[in-house]
């Protein structure tokens, strides 16, 4: 690793645009999430209220359907769309063009066959910006086809590992107590070529350094969040902060970045306001847009 920056509100406040008077839903981005094997619903609800939180101007939802009514009634501005549909867009049947600016794949998923075909399918034919959380991240790591496919996907890939899902993304490589969270950030980078988020305290942001092209990788600390953070469903927040970013027209990059440091800022109200033991993952989702509000 040869470079380390901070990312800070200062940071943050450059990278998000302020709206025109004149936007309409169509200029504030589509994101389609797919999250939430059935009994699964709540990881796929914190994910689509977070990126509604965050400015996306559609956030469409793929989930089973015995998820829909939990979907309609706790996030009643998101879309519902049918498995099957997006399953035979996938594979080139229908008429209708992709109209997402962003997927992002994971969050209480689950591992079937089923969420199988689907990541291969978008990493096949999709090339637009693919987060890829939790589930999603269980699948790389258990199916090295997969993990071929996310090698070479066309588009930019966001890969938003904890610790845990990151030691077995990386199985193939030697890692042992001393590995540090940079060295552990900077193999995701090198393995998967995309972006990686390795989350928990101190969450670094990393790639390969752009700029430069000589193999060097670049890692950006978050600087905001607190233990209260340390709750299920808290990443689910996450991926629908950077979705809903990345939807808005920030590159992956800038939204990966930008998106660490809101989430956990709201994490820090959240805290504020109910202390570390009692916050939620919906605490984060409500505090969204008054750390948008802070920062912009
Ligand atoms: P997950 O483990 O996927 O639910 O993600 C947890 C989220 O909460 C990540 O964004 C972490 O960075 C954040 N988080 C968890 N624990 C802490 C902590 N001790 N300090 C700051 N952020 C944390
Ligand atoms: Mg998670």
């Amino acid at each position: 690793m040869t470079e380390n920056y901070e990312i800070t509100k200062k940071t943050v406040h450059k990278l998000l645009p302020r709206r025109s008077p004149y936007i309409h839903k169509g200029d504030c981005g589509r994101a389609l999430i797919l999250a939430g094997a059935s009994g699964m619903a709540g990881a796929a609800v914190l994910a689509v209220r977070a990126s509604m939180r965050s400015g996306a101007g559609l956030t469409y939802i793929c989930t089973p359907k015995a998820n829909y009514q939990v979907l309609q009634t706790a996030a009643p501005e998101a879309i519902c769309v049918d498995w099957d549909r997006v399953a035979d867009k996938l594979a080139g049947r229908g008429n209708d063009p992709w109209n997402y600016d962003v997927i992002a794949f994971g969050p209480g998923m689950g591992v079937s066959a089923s969420a199988r075909r689907m990541l291969k399918a978008i990493l096949l034919s999709y090339d637009g910006p693919l987060v890829i959380d939790a589930d999603g991240l269980n699948l790389l790591a258990r199916e090295p086809e997969l993990t071929g496919f996310a090698q070479n996907y066309s588009g930019e890939l966001i890969l938003t590992p904890h610790v845990g899902e990151a030691k077995r993304l990386l199985e193939d490589v030697n890692l042992d107590q001393t590995t540090s969270r940079e060295e552990m950030a900077e193999a995701l980078v090198r393995k998967f070529r995309g972006i990686a988020i390795l989350k928990g305290a101190g969450t670094l942001v990393a790639r390969y350094s752009s700029a430069l092209k000589t193999g060097a990788v670049t890692a950006w600390r978050n600087t905001s969040g607190n233990p209260g953070m340390a709750t299920g469903g808290a990443g689910d927040v996450l991926t629908g902060v950077i979705a809903a970013l990345t939807a808005q027209g920030l590159s992956p990059w800038d939204a990966a970045r930008a998106g660490v440091l809101i989430h956990g800022a709201a994490g820090d109200l959240a805290a504020d306001d109910k202390g570390e033991y009692g916050l939620i993952a919906s605490d984060i989702v409500e505090e969204l847009p008054y750390a948008i509000d802070e920062i912009i």
